[in-house]
């Protein structure tokens, strides 16, 4: 037997589990060692029958006296009731639905329980103890070593329906004694200097810690690992992309000079600083790789209308692509305007077709047209990638290949999700960024209420006012899923610090096809616009817009918007990225504790971009499900920024910039919030970056790595 033995080759692994543990990722006996404990139950207090008290929890060790099924008073549960001594008294332990225990639990035996006394009609008991049957009469070394359930520090794992912590203990413990074959990829010298844990001891106190605080050491030296992989990847992503050659792109201050003070505003001084960046990027001989990173309504837009100016006027063109045709269209009336006076062509490819220059265009805008076979670009210099994160990676890497010289060209890449320090540099360490955490001035704050259900009459008397004032209204439905998605997730996304208690309402592509959430999301949408349109807003006009509606269709709904013929639109998530419209002053959001807070916070960036005050409306349903510092976080701060620090301290970084679905490792994850274990990390994969030939177990690691975890 050794680490890649399948799961259904160990003897003692019952066939029945193999879904179950399939559906936990588990395959090999590595899957198993590597299926690490959520928390731990601490039972390393042993007690007597007589230190009981009702509602503590215990431990103890005794001897069976007896042992019964009964039925349960007027319901339809089996209780198994065994009545356990030693020396100071005796004790009732009882089970639910287990009958089939008589068979183990058997008069006679020393057994070994723990968990919680209770006290009720049934008198003082042990409730559902775990337990464990000694081989002895009695407890002798051997036997305290082999303790898997109801001694010490019992590890508690991620579980899924029909297969319990307590058998995975079963599966895992007896494979310790293989860790001693997982071989140690890290250098000793790298386990000196960050002080941690081999790779044996730390498997070993990860699963059945001798202290909580080793068990802490053992977490720490599997997120090293993890981080350090994902900053060798990265730094080996960069190292790629500048071996390559690109077009240098002289700095031509005239033209910035002359566009920045062509604005009707002046730049702020985060716009200021990323420009200067792109622009110093442009003048290499390598390919820029950066990512702008602005909340919405930052400006991102006038940085990358300036570094394509630029770029046009070197005679070479540049390419914006947009996930959606309405912001493509949006681009090309903005730069188009923007541009005006400074001799640039520019064009527009949707799938509705082509307007301005077209392909022949200085400037290209597009959606995802832009990538098709037939378009080819004749000196393509600079990629802006907007709302990259709509992108997949093939997507954008197709775009960078469309030019027909030998230089690759530089890539920017704008996203309006505020990504934090940590993550950012965990996620996107192949990457320069730029962050643009200043907002323009002149903006009015927008207003975040929550709505419980008591208050919606008076929240519907307000729109309607808000609306004969000639103002307009968003509304987004509630997000759905299926039923048995809550409970695949809510077991699941449970990370280990303290955030598990708020997993739970999300749909997670993995699981949901997105041919079935656009199912559920359309549903959802109509539901809503019968309710609003035919009942409570029945004197407005109503309009609808949802995913699976043609580009054209879409593009009439919002046009009509915009102009104003329609007063309220409800929507699903289509309306997060990109449309503006000053005129709308309130966003609604229905059943809100069920988005996570970056989207709510997407969405609530589609208001205040006008001179009238803007409320963002927080339908919640009852009763709050775990998600009230979630809202509350968004009731406190408009900063994007913020809102994202916050939410990694509250329920790890997934919900909030979505990647939940990149695959990026549990532990890595969960050390987000330990900027120094992420830097040390780094640090490390650099100077081993320099020989990283010399270091076959780490090229070999990080190839598992890599195939493991497919990244956004
Ligand atoms: P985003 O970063 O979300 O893409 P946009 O680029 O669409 O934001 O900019 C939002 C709005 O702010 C636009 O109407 C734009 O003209 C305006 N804007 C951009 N920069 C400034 C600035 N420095 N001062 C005032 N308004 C600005
Ligand atoms: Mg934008």
């Amino acid at each position: 037997m050794n680490l890649a033995t399948p799961v259904e080759n160990l003897k003692y692994a019952r066939k029945n589990y193999l879904p179950q543990l399939k559906r936990l990722g588990i395959k090999t006996v590595k899957d198993l060692l590597w299926h690490f404990p959520i928390r731990y139950d601490d039972w390393t207090e042993r007690g007597k029958v007589k230190d009981i008290r009702p509602n503590e929890k215990i431990s103890l060790i005794g001897k069976v006296v007896s042992v019964e099924n009964q039925r349960a008073f007027r319901r339809r549960i089996i209780l198994t009731n065994a009545s356990i001594e030693d020396e100071t008294g005796q004790i009732n332990a009882i089970w639910y639905n287990q009958p089939f225990l008589v068979h183990t639990i058997k008069p006679g035996k020393l057994i070994s329980v723990s968990g919680k006394v209770k006290l009720d009609k049934y008198g003082v008991y042990l409730q559902n103890p775990a337990y464990e049957i000694m081989k002895h009469e009695t407890l002798n070394m051997e036997q305290e070593k082999d303790f898997k359930h109801t001694a010490g520090l019992i590890p508690v794992y991620p579980e899924t329906e029909g297969l319990t912590s307590r058998y995975l203990r079963f599966l895992i413990k007896p494979l310790l004694k293989l860790s001693y074959r997982v071989p140690e990829f890290l250098p000793q010298e790298i386990i000196k200097r960050q002080k941690l844990y081999d790779v044996k001891t730390a498997l070993s106190e990860i699963h059945f810690p001798s202290s909580l605080d080793k068990a802490d050491q053992a977490r720490r030296r599997f997120a090293f690992d993890e981080l350090f992989l994902l900053q060798l990847r990265a730094l080996r992503e960069r190292k790629k992309v500048q071996q390559q050659k690109s077009v240098l792109i002289k700095f031509n201050q005239e033209a910035v000079k002359n566009f920045v003070s062509s604005l009707p505003y002046d730049l702020t001084g985060a716009q200021k600083i990323a420009l200067w960046e792109i622009l110093k990027d442009l003048e290499k001989p390598w390919p820029m790789n950066r990512l702008l990173n602005g909340d919405v309504g930052s400006g991102k837009t006038v940085v990358a209308a300036a570094a394509a100016l630029e770029v046009a006027k070197s005679g070479y063109q540049a390419a914006i692509m947009a996930p959606t045709e309405v912001l493509a269209n949006q681009h090309f009336q903005t730069f188009s305007k923007a541009l005006k006076d400074f001799e640039v062509k520019i064009g527009l490819i949707t799938s509705s077709g082509v307007k301005g220059e077209g392909i022949s265009g200085d400037i290209v805008i597009g959606t995802h047209s832009l990538i098709q076979e037939n378009v080819s670009f004749k000196n393509l210099a600079l990629v802006v990638v907007d709302e990259q994160h709509r992108f997949g990676v093939e997507q954008r890497a197709t775009l960078l290949k469309k030019q027909n010289n030998f230089s690759a060209p530089h890539l920017l890449s704008m996203t309006a999700t505020p990504i934090p320090r940590t993550l950012a540099l965990t996620i996107y360490g192949d990457l320069d960024i730029s962050v643009l955490n200043e907002m323009p001035k002149g903006r009015t704050p927008i207003e975040t209420k929550l709505i419980p259900p008591e208050k919606r009459k008076e929240a519907h008397k307000f729109i309607r006012e808000q609306v004969k004032e000639g103002r307009q209204v968003f509304v987004i439905c509630p997000r759905i899923e299926s039923p048995d998605q809550e409970k695949v997730n809510s077991k699941q996304s449970r990370l280990y610090r303290g955030s598990s208690t708020e997993s739970g309402l999300t749909v997670n592509s993995r699981q949901l096809s997105l041919k079935d959430y656009l199912k559920y999301e359309i549903k959802a949408v109509k539901a809503e616009y019968e309710k609003l349109s035919k009942d409570i807003f029945k004197d407005l006009r109503v309009g609808m817009l949802h995913g699976k509606m043609k580009p054209k269709e879409k593009e009439e709904i919002m046009a009509k918007f915009k102009n104003k013929e329609t007063d309220i639109l409800v929507a699903t998530s289509v309306i997060e990225v990109g449309v503006d419209v000053p005129n709308a002053t309130i966003m609604m959001i229905e059943g809100a504790e069920r988005f996570g807070l970056a989207q709510l916070h997407q969405f609530r960036g589609r208001v205040g971009r006008g001179i009238y005050k803007s409320h963002c409306l927080l339908f919640t349903e009852s009763p709050l499900i775990g998600s009230t510092r979630r809202l509350e976080a968004l009731l406190k701060t408009n900063d994007g920024f913020k809102l994202a620090e916050m939410d990694l301290k509250i329920r790890g970084p997934g919900e909030f910039t979505g990647t939940k679905q990149s695959g990026i490792p549990d532990l890595a994850m969960a050390s987000l919030a330990d900027m120094n274990l992420i830097k040390q990390a780094r640090a490390e994969a650099k100077l081993i970056l320099r020989n990283i030939n010399k270091y076959p177990l780490i090229l070999r690691k990080l190839d598992e790595f890599n195939r493991n975890i497919h990244f956004e």
